[in-house]
């Protein structure tokens, strides 16, 4: 099985018709979570990853536009676009976000979440130690994840050797069968790694390899469209900056 590893569209609908493009055939995509926030385009994001055989959680942004979760929790930015999203969705968009699962097992060796198995709506795992804390209490052979919107993979070998590895664009990675791994393929919609180009991944599980990408995309187009919607001067600039 090739999956398409994809987080974080947040209504970036440029960025994910690039993506999908690049991402050629593989079987199914891994969709790890806020498909919609911050972007002008949450309806659309929808609709385009339902053309698509894929396996989606829900990320907090998922949550808030879709009234599932209070909004207080978010900063105003968030919490702005969120209430603007939350007006562009339809019934049955809104109960689609809704009733996405917080985990996902999609075989004996994979587990999706957004933030982390400890906390799978709100945790950032940054570091070495914020992976570590999950590897320990949790049992999975690889963790996907998104939220952080930071290309990463983190690794604990058998040996409980813990490593971290920032991938680079293009390079394949052969994976350890016998370590375990957390991994997260950056965002599509929002990158924040000072790159802003879209992030993605694709794993080939029969080869225990995994590809991270990534592409340019038209964000003078998205930023053009957020600006007719009045969404935050923030969030537009981020967008060419990869912030
Ligand atoms: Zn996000």
């Amino acid at each position: 099985m090739r999956y398409g590893i994809i987080a974080d569209i947040h209504s970036n609908l440029e960025a994910f018709q690039q993506v999908l493009k690049a991402l050629g055939l593989v079987d199914t995509l891994l969709c790890l979570g806020d498909i919609v926030g911050y972007g002008p385009n949450p309806s659309e994001c929808i609709e385009l990853l339902k053309q698509y055989p894929n396996m989606t959680i829900a990320g907090n942004h998922d949550l808030g536009c879709s009234g599932k979760i209070e909004l207080s929790d978010f900063n105003t930015d968030a919490r702005e676009a969120c209430e603007w999203s939350q007006q562009q969705l339809s019934e049955e968009q809104r109960n689609y976000l809704q009733n996405l699962p917080l985990t996902r097992q999609v075989n004996k060796d994979i587990i999706l979440v957004h933030g982390s198995p400890r906390s799978p709506i709100w945790e950032y795992v940054l570091s070495k130690d914020d992976a570590i804390t999950n590897f320990n209490d949790y049992r999975f052979r690889i963790c996907f994840i998104g939220h952080t919107h930071i290309p990463v993979l983190f690794e604990e070998e058998p040996s409980c050797i813990y490593g971290l590895v920032k991938p680079q664009p293009n390079g394949i990675i052969r994976l350890n069968r016998e370590s375990r791994y957390i991994i997260n393929a950056g965002s599509i919609g929002q990158p924040r790694d000072g790159n802003p180009t879209a992030s993605f991944a694709i794993f080939d599980h029969s080869k225990w390899e995994i590809e991270f990408y990534r592409f340019s995309y038209p964000f003078e187009t998205t930023q053009e469209k957020m600006k007719k919607e009045g969404l935050s001067s923030f969030l537009i600039n981020r967008l060419s900056l990869g912030i």
